[in-house]
């Protein structure tokens, strides 16, 4: 019998992803999403699922906040999209409440649609703001894959089918301040680093790491683009993870959580020196849709809930009580789990092998939690749930995974 769900994977082969329905298929995951509220997600035959991996960190304030699809839906019957000749006042709303909360001087934004553009326009705007042409970046990195994201990032598997990327990038170890030392010089436009790699496999740097790429960046004249694409929006504890070393980068890349789990929404927030070849050239580097009244008006909200409902401030506790019940389960299964790392509610379970990482994601699909790897590190599952995730449900997802690796473990003494 054909369930609607063998026809949706069918579908998607033959019209979206060949190679990547498969995947699907081996991992068993062919249910079709139909809806999801909180940190639960539910598919059309209503089973009912806690997610994980929080759309790889897109949901910071849950499915469906209330708060945030109601700023929506009254955009939506207003005006959603710019003439993009008149003003648009959601977007300049937007820009005044970023230019609050984040720290330093940090004051005028650009926005754009996706975490990649945003890299990409930071980029742009270091060159043009220096007159450098070259970036220092860290390996492991990942911050998109559009030709300047992906030429910053640091996996070959995604870098080498599109070589020659941007010329005049180095890749350093990340947390290693000598190594940004001797790369940063006088063609250095700017050092690109994310504050906790997440894709590299939620690397911790050493303290202290953002705080020297600062003062070699001013000793240098370079900028330092620091990408809050994963790590900002409340996720680390802090609303932008670099309040945890009081760096202030002079650009920060936002994306992801900043749409509210609702629209999508990137932006490049900057400080006045890194935004002032627009006085000159205003229209260097735009965005059709950047800004657009519906996802302004959208994230705008989400930044107020985000204050309101203190996320960070939950990340942090429920962080706290996570990590602690993780490290717990890494003591019981040292044969499974390499180690527990990361911040806030961005945390990341280290296995012994990829085929161990595979094989839990299996057994907690099974146990309906959803969980995925890193992008650029296989042996890694995310624990990036959103910051509105109940207690219960904190203690439900460990409950399964108490299980799921019970199974695993099962596995291994049958092989
Ligand atoms: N930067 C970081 C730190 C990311 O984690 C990601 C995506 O995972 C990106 C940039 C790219 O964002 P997008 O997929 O929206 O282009």
């Amino acid at each position: 019998m054909t369930t609607p769900e063998d026809n949706l994977v069918d579908r998607f082969e033959a019209t979206v992803n060949p190679g990547l329905a498969r995947i699907q298929r081996f991992m068993g995951l062919t249910a079709v999403e139909a809806g999801g509220f909180g940190a639960e997600v539910w598919d059309e035959t209503g089973q009912r699922y806690l997610d994980l991996g929080g759309g790889y960190g897109v949901f910071v304030h849950g499915y469906r906040h209330p708060r945030i699809v109601a700023a929506a839906v009254r955009q939506l019957e207003q005006l959603p999209l710019s003439s993009r000749v008149l003003l648009n006042r959601p977007m300049v709303a937007l820009a005044e409440e970023l230019r609050a909360l984040t720290p330093g001087d940090l004051q005028y934004s650009f926005f754009c649609n996706s975490g990649a553009e945003a890299v990409e326009a930071a980029l742009k705007f270091a060159r043009a703001a220096t007159g450098r042409t070259h970036f220092v970046a860290a390996e492991g990195a990942f911050h998109g894959k559009t030709f300047g994201a992906l030429s910053v990032s640091g996996r070959r598997l995604y870098r080498e089918p599109f070589e020659p990327l941007l010329p005049g990038v180095r890749h350093v170890p990340f947390g290693s301040v000598e190594a940004l030392e001797a790369a940063v010089g006088p063609e250095t436009a700017a050092v690109v680093l994310e504050p906790i790699q997440g894709e590299g496999g939620v690397i911790v740097p050493p303290p202290g790491y953002l705080a020297a790429a600062r003062r070699i960046c001013d000793r240098a004249g370079a900028l330092l683009i620091v990408d809050e694409v994963q790590t900002g929006m409340g996720r680390t504890g802090t609303l932008f993870a670099v309040e945890q070393e009081e760096v202030v980068p002079d650009l920060m890349t936002l994306a992801k959580g900043l749409g509210g789990g609702v629209v999508p929404i990137g932006a490049v927030v900057g400080r006045p020196g890194a935004f002032r070849f627009f006085e000159e050239a205003p229209l260097l580097h735009t965005s059709t849709f950047g800004g657009n009244p519906l996802a302004a008006a959208v994230a705008r909200e989400a930044l107020r809930v985000m204050v309101e409902e203190d996320l960070p401030g939950q990340a942090r506790l429920k962080g706290a009580w996570l990590a602690g019940q993780l490290d717990q389960l890494a003591r019981q299964y040292p044969d499974i789990i390499r180690e527990v790392r990361g911040r806030g509610l961005m945390l990341g379970l280290e296995l012994v092998t990829a085929g161990h990482a595979g094989a839990l994601m299996s057994e907690m699909f099974a146990r309906h939690v959803l969980a995925v790897y890193t992008l650029n590190n296989e042996r890694v599952i995310r624990f990036m749930p959103p910051l509105v995730i109940t207690e219960q449900q904190l203690a439900t997802v460990v409950e399964r995974l108490a299980d799921a690796l019970a199974a695993v473990r099962a596995m291994d003494l049958e092989e």
